[in-house]
């Protein structure tokens, strides 16, 4: 079993707190994947205090030069990926080819930002004085806070620390504990590619412990956090006590909509694909399908008839197509759902049952599992369940259909199969979703595109793509005079 220290100011450090966390296989829960340290949150400050002197030194760096470290970075997780994916296949769940899928794209998630280094950083504006110069200038928060969730243990933190180091800022990272063994293992890929001391930290330990502090440590300038809505607002209101900028990106409820043009296998494909890979656990997870009523019937069976030979098991082995949820805790989240969605008066047509046969009550493993005759009133059809549970929804026309799929407090991400372009340019104008998908999944972002929800979906900033500049820099007036 490896063990992992904490990372401060370029040294593996152990915690005062001699407290560990072992983190265990979801598939299979006799293995312990690896250990590391639950710690206290004076280390928080610690990391804090060297990552503000490091930041001294690495905001004077031409971007390029920052953008070295993360092409080397970049290499070094290439060089790798399997061991990487295989860890965060083994701690999390997710099977290996989308967890090698997700790695690669931490990979080019760094190549993308170390470009970055070399592109514009602010815009000239006339002056009225003809004699001035005018222009902006955009610089860094100084240290940023980097706060994220298990069920991207790669891209996640790869896709905040990137663009905040591009930027010039410097970083105490605190992971999810269920991933702290992968994402150890993507900080070792930075220790390695060189990165100046203090420049990168990370802080293992609980959310209320080490998270909060994070929040609360004056010398953080800037709190990037995705996790649940229920978090995200502790993180949000701290930061706005202090004064530190922040940016949430939390949980969603994700419609697809099925039009009666619409190509039925696609959508069919999509709702699967969306729904039901990585376990449900995607914010941008299909839960709710929003089916014309005059193709019900055809949609239902063909949607059946494909969930059936969906194979749940370990994600290391070839055959399985789904794996297990993440936690106990997250297994009976969904073991609850499917009771509420029962006693709501919803009707279970298939799976809904955790599995046990063929060693499978080794993990936390539950059936694909699908409700009909769901109404809007329903919890199932409001909350997030973050697992493989879908509910049918049968409408008159689109206007019901949007009505419905808008009727919900999150805005994360939405889909539509149509062939219909006067309904492709309805759904894009009405649909209250910060990505809007036509015929394609609900799940599935491009890191060169903005990303983040409406509503209680997020702090309203974005992610990604040329957005992140948005965040990980304040923008300066510059005027000049000779
Ligand atoms: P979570 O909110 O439980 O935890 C997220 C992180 O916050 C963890 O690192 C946790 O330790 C930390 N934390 C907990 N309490 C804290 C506190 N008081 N102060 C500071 N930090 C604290 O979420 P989770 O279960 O790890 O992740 C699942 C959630 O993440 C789902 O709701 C999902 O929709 C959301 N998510 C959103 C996006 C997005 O981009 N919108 C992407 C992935 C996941």
């Amino acid at each position: 079993m490896t063990h992992y220290l904490n990372y401060i100011n370029g040294e593996w450090q152990e915690s005062a707190s001699n407290r560990k966390y072992q983190s265990i296989n979801p598939a299979n829960t006799s293995e312990i994947v690896g250990e590391v340290e639950n710690s206290v949150a004076a280390e928080v400050d610690k990391a804090a205090s060297y990552s503000q002197q490091a930041y001294l030194s690495w905001k004077k760096l031409a971007g390029a030069e920052r953008g070295q470290y993360l092409y080397k970075t970049a290499d070094i997780l290439e060089s790798r990926l399997e061991d990487i994916a295989e860890t965060m296949t083994r701690e999390m769940g997710k099977t290996l080819p989308e967890a090698k899928g997700e790695t690669a794209r931490g990979v080019a998630l760094l190549r993308y930002y170390a470009g970055e280094g070399m592109r514009e950083e602010g815009d000239v504006i006339p002056s009225t004085d003809a004699a001035a110069l005018m222009l902006t200038k955009r610089v860094p928060l100084g240290v940023v806070g980097v706060i994220t969730p298990w069920n991207f243990p790669v891209a996640i933190p790869i896709w905040k620390m990137a663009p905040a180091l591009i930027y010039g800022n410097t970083v105490v990272f605190k992971p999810a504990l269920e991933a702290s063994v992968t994402a150890a293992k993507v900080i070792e890929c930075f220790d390695e590619a060189g990165l100046p001391s203090g420049v990168i930290n990370m802080v293992n330990g609980e959310g209320a412990e080490i998270g909060q502090r994070i929040v609360d440590n004056p010398q953080i300038n800037g709190i990037t956090f995705t996790g649940s809505d229920k978090t995200g607002k502790i993180v949000g209101q701290g930061a706005l006590n202090r004064g530190a900028k922040y940016q949430l990106e939390m949980g969603g409820k994700n419609p697809v909509i099925v039009t009666k043009d619409a190509d039925i296998d696609l959508a069919v494909e999509a709702t699967i694909s969306g729904g039901l890979r990585s376990t449900g656990q995607k914010c941008t997870a299909t839960s709710r399908v929003i089916i014309d009523e005059s193709i019900y019937s055809t949609f239902k069976e063909k949607l059946l008839e494909k969930v059936a030979k969906i194979t749940v098991g370990n994600g290391l082995h070839p055959e399985t197509w789904m794996g297990p949820s993440v936690s106990d805790k997250q297994l009976n989240t969904v073991l609850d759902y499917i009771e509420i969605g029962k006693n709501e008066g919803a009707t279970l047509i298939h799976g809904g049952n955790r599995l046990t046969d063929n060693e499978l009550d080794q993990g936390y493993f539950v059936e694909p599992t699908i409700f009909e005759n769901v109404t809007t009133d329903m919890r199932i059809a409001q909350e997030e369940i973050f697992g493989p549970v879908l509910a049918l929804m049968k409408v008159k026309d689109l206007g019901e259909a949007l009505t419905i799929a808008n009727d919900v407090e999150f805005g994360l991400s939405a889909s539509i199969f149509t062939t219909n372009i006067q309904n492709m340019l309805d759904f894009i104008d009405d649909m209250e979703a910060g990505l809007v998908r036509i015929n394609a999944e609900s799940a599935g972002v491009e890191l060169q595109a903005p990303f983040g929800g409406m509503k209680k979906s997020s702090s309203h900033s974005r992610e990604q793509g040329q957005a992140a500049k948005e965040f990980y820099t304040n923008t300066k007036t510059v005027f000049i005079k000779g």
